[in-house]
């Protein structure tokens, strides 16, 4: 084995770049459109002093990238993470670019964040971080320039301070920032709608297959927003999730039954954690991605199906709840060993379809019922999914370098047609 295939790809950065290329290449863009495409069109560093509850004084690092605005203002979520630098804030704007462009809906691709870590803060601490942060970015943002949106560790609550922050400057602006409160604006099916869109997707994908969903093995890591609610809604069509984890660790079923979600959520919600369910053993985080399943979804951080594991992955189907989860080196071993992988900007699409429902709600002054929501959001999920299943089955090619070929494409148009 040479040098460089030992080298590990650990950095979300390396697969943005590795997806782009290959789609560039089979669409034959020019090395100028390359870098006009990968370019970010604006990056923001702001420190964010904070005063802590214990009257100590820390300063965090808070970023905003706003990776492209050919197809409509840039929307992309804020994370609060310890791990979060301008390196992960980048990849993962240009990942939305790609993701808003394959959902056909009218945005553009950014990200933010704060290397903070909620998980040792008070709520007061969290609000304090919020409202500096968007003190000094909000003149980036807006309804038409940029649109927030939640993320890891960041909820709806800290999408109304956004609102409060940005609004006190603007005057008031609902559509400045999306996955708000429904008292201040937000939509009905927001909070669910990532998780619901993971499950369209499986479903198409086992329809496609005859697969039925009803007795599918399922294995879930990360139970927030979107983890949590994929299980829920998975559970619903009938599949067996049957192990799930979160940071503080793993749980697997003891005695081979379903584990019930319902109660999983309710426990989790009660103690903070997934641990300690009753009825249930522990399992180590990093071998719950081993287990002998169906269908794999990895809802929680980038980067955790990599060159350490891949082989030993025994899912059939990864479904990519989570954005970058699966390094490049990942994808080869699993396309050599026939393990189907359905992509993160197609299978985690749901969310931010449902944010521009949220913004064109706003900007129209109407509410949506729950059930057009759901039906819209599953008209926009089919059609991306059919799109790509279409280009991979016609050209032979995984379902990632289809979607990613698919939405380069896309912004590339816009980005012609607008000019220099
Ligand atoms: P969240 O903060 O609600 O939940 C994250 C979950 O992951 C938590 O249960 C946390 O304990 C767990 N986790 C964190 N580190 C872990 C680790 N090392 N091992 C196991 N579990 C770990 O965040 P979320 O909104 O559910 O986002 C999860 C993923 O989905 C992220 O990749 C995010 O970018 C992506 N995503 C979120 C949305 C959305 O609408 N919220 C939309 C698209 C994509």
């Amino acid at each position: 084995m040479s040098t460089m295939e030992q080298v590990r790809i650990t950095n979300p950065r390396e697969i943005v770049d590795r997806n782009f290329k290959i789609a560039a290449e089979r669409v034959g863009l020019t090395v100028d459109d390359q870098i006009l495409l990968k370019t970010p069109f604006r990056e923001l560093k702001v420190e964010v002093p904070v005063r802590m509850d214990d009257g100590s004084l820390k300063v965090f690092s808070g970023y905003r990238v706003q990776h492209s605005g050919a197809r409509g203002p840039a929307k992309g979520g804020i994370r609060y993470h310890p791990s979060v630098d301008i390196d992960e804030v980048r990849s993962l704007a240009e990942a939305m670019t790609w993701k808003t462009a394959l959902a056909n809906i009218p945005f553009g691709g950014a990200k933010g964040g704060v290397d903070c870590d909620p998980v040792e803060m008070s709520q007061a601490e969290v609000e304090r971080v919020t409202r500096k942060f968007i003190s000094r970015i909000h003149h980036i943002l807006g309804p038409y320039r940029d649109i927030p949106a939640p993320d890891v560790n960041t909820n709806a609550q800290v999408m109304a301070w956004i609102l409060d922050e940005y609004s006190s400057r603007h005057g008031y602006s609902p559509a400045c920032v999306t996955g708000k409160p429904l008292e201040l604006g937000g939509s009905l099916g927001r909070a669910q709608a990532t998780g619901r869109g993971v499950m369209f997707v499986i479903r198409e994908y086992m329809r496609d297959i005859g697969r039925p969903m009803k007795g599918l093995r399922v294995v879930v890591q990360g139970f927030g927003n979107v983890g949590s609610n994929a299980a829920l809604l998975l559970e619903e069509q009938g599949c067996e999730i049957f192990a799930v984890a979160d940071v503080y660790g793993g749980i697997i079923s003891a005695n081979g039954k379903p584990l019930p979600i319902k109660e999983l959520v309710a426990h989790a919600k009660k103690t903070g954690s997934v641990i300690m369910f009753p009825g249930a053993e522990s399992i180590d985080n990093h071998d719950l991605l081993l287990l002998d399943c169906d269908v794999l979804v990895p809802a929680a951080m980038e980067c955790v199906l990599n060159h350490d594991n891949a082989e030993r992955v025994k899912a059939k189907v990864i479904a990519e709840a989570a954005n970058l989860p699966t390094t490049p080196e990942a994808d080869d071993i699993f396309a050599k060993r026939g393990l189907v992988v359905l992509p993160d900007i197609l299978t985690n699409v749901g969310g931010v379809i449902v944010s521009y429902f949220e913004w064109a709600q706003n900007l129209q002054q109407t509410f949506w019922t729950a059930q057009k929501v759901n039906e819209e959001l599953f008209r926009y999920v089919e059609a991306a999914y059919r799109e790509v299943a279409a280009l991979a089955s016609a050209e032979k090619i995984a379902f990632k370098c289809a979607a990613y070929q698919l939405a380069v494409e896309r912004v590339a148009r816009a980005e012609r047609l607008r000019g220099l």
